[in-house]
C-alpha cells in the first residue's frame, strides 16, 4: 500500500514511520526544505523517544522516504493523508484551517487513480467535506474519497500510541475508503486495537470532545487543588480517592500549573468557536479554560508569595520549560505564561531543561539564562521552580542542591516532592494543592 504523509511534524513523522513500521510504502512530505534535508541526512528534527532508531530501520528497508516535492509522489499513492498544523487563529480562537485548505488544493492536480484523502490534523466538523469540495473543484476528473483520521498519540510516548493505540477513529462516508483504511491499520489486528468507523462529521467531533474532556480532568483537578489548600486537604489523597472510583479513573487527575502544550489550549478554544458557530453552548469548556488561565496565573502569586511578596531582584531556577517532559515542544507551554511576568517585575531566571532550550531560546524573553548543569539552577538564587517533571528533577541530590542557594526555597509546581523529606532537607516547600 503507498502511503503519502503531508506535513512531516510531530504527527506527520511519527505517523508515517509507524505506517512504514506496519509494512506500507511511505513518502513523507514538507514544505520546510531544512526539515526534509536533515531528515534525508538522517536526523530527527524533534526529540520524541524512539523514533530517531525506528525512522532509520525503515528508511534502511526502504519503506520510508522524505520530500519536498508532493507532486512527484502523490499520484501513485493509495492513501494522502493531512497532517499539516492547525494553530489557533489569531485574535479569534478558532482553528487555522489555512495550512489545511493549501495541502489539499496542492494535492488535487496530481492525483492519478482512486485515492483516499485522509485528514489526520485536527480540523473542525465540515472540514472533511469542505477538502472534498476543493479537491472536486481543482480537479473534476479526480476519482477520490475524504476521510477523517484523527490522530490521539502523546508526545513523549507517540510511538507506543500509534503501535498501542486505545482505539483508531474511522470517519468516512464510502465503504471503498473504509477497506483501504481498515487494510492499512491491519497489523493492529494482531493486539486487537479496537477500529470504530464512523461518519465524517462524528469523527471530527470525537477527537475535539476527547480532548476538551481531559482538560476538564485538569482544570478539574486544578479546581479542587485550590480548595484543598484553603481546607487543609491533600489534592493528591483527593486525586487517589476519586481515580480508585472505575467510573472516573486516575488518569489526567494531577494537580499543577495548568495545561498547555500544541493541542488542549487550541483544541478547547477551537470547540468553543465550533459550538459558537452553530449557535450551541460550550459553557462547561468555556470554564475549562477559564479555570486553566486562572491557574497559571496562580502559579505566580504562589511563586511571588514564596519570595516574600516581591520577585523584583530576584533569582530564580527553574527546572524544565517544556509542557510535558519527554518532549521539546514549548508550544503553550505553562512556562510562556508564568516566567515572563516574574521577568518584567524584575526576576532573573536561570533555566534547565533537557531538551526544550532550544525551543525555548526563541519563545523565552531574551534575559532568560540556560545552564546545561541541572545543580546550576541552584546556584545562589532566591528560589527554584520545578515547571516540568523530567525523570532528572525527581532524584535530586537535595543537600548538595540547597548547599548552592541563597535561600532554600522550593517551589514544586508538580508535586514531585514530599513535604516532609522537603523540610527534613530543611527547604520551604511550596507545592500545589497539598
Ligand atoms: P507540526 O507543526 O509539528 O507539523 C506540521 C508540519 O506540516 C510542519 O513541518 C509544516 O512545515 C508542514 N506543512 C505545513 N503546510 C504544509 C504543506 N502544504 N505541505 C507539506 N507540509 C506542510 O504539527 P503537529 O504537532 O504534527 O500537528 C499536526 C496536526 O495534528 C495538528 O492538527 C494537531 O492538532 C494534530 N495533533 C497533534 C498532536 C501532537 O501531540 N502534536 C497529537 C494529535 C493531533
Amino acid at each position: 500500500m503507498k502511503v503519502v504523509m503531508i506535513g512531516t511534524g510531530y504527527v506527520g513523522l511519527v505517523s508515517g514511520t509507524c505506517f512504514a513500521e506496519f509494512g506500507a510504502d511511505v513518502v513523507c512530505v514538507d514544505v520546510d526544505e531544512k526539515k526534509v534535508e536533515r531528515l534525508k541526512n538522517g536526523e530527527i528534527p524533534i526529540y520524541e523517544p524512539g523514533l530517531e532508531d525506528l525512522v532509520a530501520k525503515n528508511v534502511r528497508e526502504g519503506r520510508l522516504s522524505f520530500t519536498t516535492k508532493l507532486g512527484e509522489v502523490a499520484g501513485s499513492a493509495d492513501l494522502v493523508f493531512i497532517a499539516v498544523g492547525t494553530p489557533s487563529r489569531r485574535g479569534d480562537g478558532f482553528a487555522d484551517l489555512s495550512y489545511v485548505y493549501e495541502a489539499a488544493r496542492q494535492v488535487a492536480p496530481h492525483l492519478q487513480g482512486y485515492t483516499v484523502i485522509v485528514d489526520k490534523s485536527t480540523v473542525p466538523v465540515g472540514t472533511a467535506r469542505n477538502v472534498s469540495r476543493l479537491i472536486r473543484e481543482t480537479n473534476p476528473q479526480a476519482d477520490f474519497d475524504v476521510a477523517s483520521n484523527p490522530e490521539f498519540l502523546r508526545e513523549g510516548a507517540a510511538i507506543s500510541d500509534f503501535m498501542r493505540p486505545d482505539r483508531v477513529v474511522i470517519g468516512v462516508d464510502s465503504p471503498r475508503a473504509e477497506k483501504l483504511l481498515r487494510e492499512l491499520y491491519r497489523p493492529l489486528n494482531l493486539i486487537e486495537a479496537p477500529i470504530l468507523a464512523t461518519g465524517l462529521e462524528s469523527a471530527e467531533l470525537i477527537k475535539y470532545a476527547s480532548n476538551a474532556f481531559l482538560a476538564t480532568k485538569i482544570s478539574f483537578i486544578n479546581e479542587i487543588s485550590m480548595l484543598c489548600e484553603s481546607v487543609g486537604a491533600d489534592v493528591h489523597a483527593v486525586a487517589k480517592g476519586m481515580g480508585m472510583d472505575k467510573r472516573i479513573g486516575s488518569k489526567f487527575l494531577h494537580a499543577g500549573p495548568g495545561y498547555g502544550g500544541s493541542c488542549f489550549p487550541k483544541d478547547t478554544q477551537a470547540l468553543v468557536r465550533i459550538a459558537q458557530e452553530h449557535g450551541v453552548s460550550s459553557r462547561i469548556v468555556e470554564s475549562v479554560i477559564e479555570v486553566n488561565a486562572a491557574q497559571k496565573a496562580r502559579m505566580i502569586k504562589k511563586i511571588r508569595e514564596a519570595l516574600g511578596g516581591s520577585e523584583a531582584g530576584k533569582r530564580i531556577g527553574v527546572l524544565g520549560l517544556t509542557f510535558k517532559p519527554e518532549t521539546d515542544d514549548m508550544r503553550d507551554a505553562p512556562a510562556l505564561s508564568i516566567l515572563p511576568p516574574l521577568i518584567e517585575k524584575g526576576a532573573r531566571i536561570l533555566a534547565h531543561d533537557p531538551q526544550g532550550v532550544h525551543e525555548a531560546k526563541s519563545m523565552l524573553p531574551a534575559e532568560v539564562e540556560y545552564t546545561e548543569d541541572i545543580y546550576r539552577v541552584f546556584d545562589g538564587v532566591d528560589a527554584v521552580v520545578l515547571m516540568t517533571e523530567w525523570n532528572v528533577y525527581r532524584g535530586l541530590d537535595l543537600a548538595r542542591a540547597g548547599k548552592a542557594m541563597r535561600e532554600k526555597v522550593f517551589i514544586d509546581l508538580r508535586n514531585v516532592y514530599e513535604k516532609e523529606s522537603m523540610v527534613a532537607h530543611g527547604y520551604r516547600y511550596v507545592c500545589v494543592g497539598r
